[in-house]
């Protein structure tokens, strides 16, 4: 990538600590083996429990986003798959899935989760492989996390009629599920856990740049035995996924991706009695008050921006730092930035992996030349980049103002744009300078602080003195143009449940 102004730079750093002599200790390559997986040199669609070519047979390649090479090609299914696989869905729901009692839909949720762990280096490798994300991420987040979700709405499953008492819970049919490239398996997991446990069946459309653990999850569900059209798996662009979402026989559709998608969704679904729910974008404020440990506030900046190279929709993208301390931060933020790893995402000491694709990848540095020519100050630590890939430097912008484009809009990449404030009152008022309202953090030692900080900023979720920490029990969603609805926990079951019930004491 060319910046038209050179980053002020840090010296390149591999490395951890100082060694005796004062020079830095160099990691070693640790690259995770490959020999135990097996991908496909074609996937076709997944429909009926049976991988079938799309008709007409078209395919379309998937790449390593890391080196650029071929991994496999993946079926590109047309309406009439489309219409073959909701078809195939409605009938399971039909005659098998909503017959079933929820303690023996629960059976399978347990299956699947423990099938999940038991082949977790294998999704691991398979999801690092086609997303970039570093080994260690997939490995001790998204897969864990994957099946903690299946585990955790296994246990409601056959307990619907205590979530939503006096409500008679029904399932709804078929559930369309469009999710994105930053976290396949794990935004797989978020949609169908809750969608089986609740009776629907699914048709789900992984993005097409990270088709690969879904087509693995298909394996799952043979392995899991579950009835055949439970879980069906399309591939295909934009358009197939819009396909889906009109289709009649759909009743609910779940979106996570952009919100330009997700109002075109919202659209599409106007004037239906489809249930939705989208999860769209975000631009968090993470904000950092004098009296906060700052050594811990550094990890959770970090990790708040950096984790998966910043593809996160509730990435913590805007730091707010209270002024006094606003030079000692930006120090250390310095410091901590040039001892992050980036390269090889299979590699487990690599903090930053790969950006998802070259169209991802030309995103965030338009938008990153655009800081530069507004006038923001940036800084990247002078680490090497691999020859081939998608990668890019961490970057830090200071000197942010909040009309640049750096503090408005969603990048989805490792750059953090760092602001001032003074008061509570004005951070709580820059936060919500945003048309976004996914998340936040906040970071002080004072716990009423805390609370004046939540009850004035207008987030879905947010975190106190740490960022980033997900649990399948606790909802998570937007406000404003991050979208409507809930996923996780019980607010994330009864998305998927007819609960209009004849409760005319909670309506
Ligand atoms: P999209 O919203 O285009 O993609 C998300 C999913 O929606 C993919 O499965 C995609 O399929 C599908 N899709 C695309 N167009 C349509 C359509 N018209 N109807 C139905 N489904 C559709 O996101 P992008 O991949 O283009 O990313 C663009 C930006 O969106 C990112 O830079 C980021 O800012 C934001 N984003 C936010 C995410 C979040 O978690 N909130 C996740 C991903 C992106 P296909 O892959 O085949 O195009």
């Amino acid at each position: 990538m060319t910046l038209t102004k050179k980053p002020e730079a840090r010296p390149a750093r591999a490395s951890w600590g100082l060694a005796s002599r004062g020079a830095p200790w160099e990691y070693a390559p640790a690259p995770e083996a490959t020999d135990h997986i097996r991908i496909e040199p074609e996937y076709g669609l997944f429909i009926g429990n049976r991988f079938t070519p799309s008709k007409p047979r078209r395919t379309f390649t998937v790449i390593n986003p890391a080196t650029e090479e071929r991994l496999a090609k993946v079926a590109h299914a047309s309406k009439a798959d489309v219409n073959r696989a909701v078809t195939t869905a409605r009938e399971a729901h039909r005659s098998s899935w909503s017959k079933l009692s929820g303690r023996d839909r629960a059976k399978y949720l347990y299956r699947i989760a423990r099938i999940l762990q038991e082949r977790s280096r294998e999704f691991a490798v398979v999801e690092s492989l086609n997303s970039g994300k570093p080994i260690k991420e997939s490995r001790d987040v998204d897969v864990p996390l994957a099946a903690a979700h299946f585990f955790y709405y296994a246990g409601w499953a056959d307990k619907l009629d205590y979530a939503f008492p006096n409500r008679q819970p029904r399932s709804l049919g078929v559930a369309a599920q469009i999710i994105p490239w930053n976290f396949p398996l794990l935004m797989l997991a978020w949609k169908i856990a809750p969608a089986l446990a609740a009776g629907n069946t699914v048709v789900l459309k992984p993005a097409s740049t990270t088709p690969l653990t879904a087509y693995l999850f298909a394996d799952v569900v043979k392995q899991a035995d579950l009835p055949p059209g439970v879980v069906n798996i399309i591939t295909g662009p934009g358009e197939i996924g819009m396909e889906l979402v009109r289709h009649p026989d759909v009743r609910k559709v779940a979106f996570t991706g952009s919100t330009a998608v997700g109002k075109m969704i919202a659209r599409a679904v106007a004037g239906s009695d489809k249930k939705v729910t989208l999860e769209l974008g975000g631009k968090a404020a993470n904000i950092v008050f004098d009296d906060a440990p700052l050594d811990q506030a550094i990890e959770g900046i970090i990790n708040g921006i950096y984790f998966n190279q910043g593809e996160v929709c509730c990435a913590g993208s805007r730091l707010f730092v209270q002024e006094s301390v606003h030079e000692a931060l930006i120090d250390k933020l310095k410091a901590r930035l040039g001892t992050l790893r980036v390269g090889d995402p299979l590699d487990k000491n690599t903090d930053v992996g790969a950006i998802n694709s070259a169209g991802q990848l030309a995103k965030v540095q338009e938008l990153v030349q655009s800081g530069i020519d507004e006038g923001a100050e940036i800084f990247q630590p002078d680490c090497e980049l691999p020859d081939r890939g998608f990668f890019f430097r961490p970057t830090l912008f200071t000197g942010v103002s909040q009309s640049h484009r750096i503090a408005q809009e969603e990048i989805f990449g490792p750059v953090l744009s760092v602001l001032t404030f003074r008061t509570p009152e004005e951070a709580i008022e820059k936060a919500n300078n945003t048309p976004y309202g996914l998340s936040a953090g906040v970071w002080t030692e004072k716990g009423s602080r805390i609370f004046k900080m939540i009850a004035g900023m207008k987030a879905g979720v947010v975190w106190a003195n740490t960022f980033n920490r997900f649990d399948p029990t606790s909802p998570f969603g937007g406000y404003k143009e991050s979208g409507h609805g809930r996923e996780g926990g019980l607010h994330g079951l009864g998305a998927y449940l007819d609960v209009s019930g004849n409760d005319t004491q909670a309506r």
